[in-house]
């Protein structure tokens, strides 16, 4: 359905800022003028639930998570980056597969599957986006996404 993003990515941030712990920042850096994507809403939701849920899980005390929006020519850049451990450029790629997970010990006491990122990758996929990671080992972590835009049916050309 044609939804706009910038409404629905702040509910569900709303959601997650009822539930956090109460030392955890979330900061929105969203724009304010409505931008339209086509979504599959319950699809999308997985997505985001998944990658907020990894911020919060490798976020220090303390710890802001930061919500950007952009939007580029003929797509919608999204990102949220957290202030965690981050992840060794080795890794970068390879924490989309499928039960990979970056830290074995780390993760062991964090619990999960390993299956968040590559259910997400799929998702995003099959939104026609891609999905990929950045991180500074000790500085944090920014997952990104794009999404087609729906661009304004243009009047008088033909
Ligand atoms: P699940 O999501 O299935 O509960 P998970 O969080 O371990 O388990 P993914 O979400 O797929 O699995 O993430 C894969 C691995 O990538 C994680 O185990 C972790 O090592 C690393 N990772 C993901 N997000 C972050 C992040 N924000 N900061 C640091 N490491 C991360
Ligand atoms: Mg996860």
């Amino acid at each position: 359905e044609r939804v706009n993003f910038i409404s629905y990515f702040h509910h569900i941030i709303d959601r997650f800022e009822m539930n956090k712990p109460e030392d955890i920042v979330l900061d929105r850096q969203l724009p304010k003028n409505d931008v339209f994507v086509w979504l599959d809403k319950d699809k999308m939701t997985q997505v985001l639930d998944n990658i907020i849920s990894n911020a919060m899980k490798y976020s220090p005390e303390g710890g802001t998570i930061t919500f950007h929006l952009k939007k580029e020519k003929q797509k919608l850049l999204i990102s949220v980056s957290d202030e965690g451990m981050g992840i060794s450029h080795e890794k970068l790629d390879k924490v989309f597969d499928r039960f990979y997970r970056a830290d074995k010990a780390r993760s062991r006491k964090l619990g999960g599957t390993g299956l968040g990122l590559a259910i997400a990758k799929e998702l995003v996929e099959a939104h026609e986006g891609k999905i990929w990671a950045k991180s500074k080992e000790g500085k944090g972590t920014t997952i990104l996404f794009t999404l087609p835009l729906i661009q304004k049916k243009r009047r008088g050309v033909s």
